[in-house]
């Protein structure tokens, strides 16, 4: 049979929140949790859904894209993409390889540091300075490392404070 994540995801919540594990096979019982609790629920998310995706930036649209693209690769075929590289140089930190999803015989590297990826080195993550794809298939493989985010409270730079005291000073 045909399958996928969502039908798989689907049939799971089907079995353990609507049928709650009951063994009951009574296609009459199947068909009133259906109707009766399933369809609000079905159509609630749906509206959840549509209204999150009007509010979405053009930004947070490529965002999801690129999470969504991930999501559709076959779990079976992850560690064939992904293996942790065994010659990094400094302490702390980790370098994953991660297979281009587009070009056979490109692999780039992914920085994590204390859990966290710190950069990608394909022209994705080079130009734009956001979470790639390969960065969202890491967290797919492994959920404890948390996927690059840009830093909104940088501290500020030395010589600003520098700077702001001096005048400060001469007030
Ligand atoms: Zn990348």
């Amino acid at each position: 049979m045909e399958t996928n994540n969502f039908v798989e995801s689907w049939h799971d919540q089907l079995k353990s929140i609507y049928l709650k594990k009951k063994r009951d096979r009574r296609t009459d019982r199947l068909i009133y949790v259906i109707v009766s609790d399933i369809e609000p629920d079905f159509i609630a998310n749906i509206n959840r859904i549509q209204l999150s995706v009007r509010r979405m930036g053009p930004e947070e649209r490529k965002r999801r894209r690129r999470e969504l693209n991930v999501e559709a690769i076959n779990e079976k075929v992850l560690p064939l993409l992904i293996e942790l590289a065994e010659d990094s140089q400094k302490r702390n930190e980790v370098i994953y390889k991660v297979k281009s999803f587009t070009t056979d015989d490109i692999i780039y590297n992914i920085i994590v540091v204390e859990d966290k990826m710190k950069a990608c080195d394909c022209p994705d993550f080079t130009w734009n300075n956001v979470a790639c794809e390969h960065m969202y298939l890491l967290r797919r493989y492994n959920r404890d490392i948390a996927v690059f985010v840009i830093s909104t409270n940088l501290p500020t730079p030395e010589v600003f404070t520098d700077n702001i005291r001096t005048e400060q000073q001469q007030q």
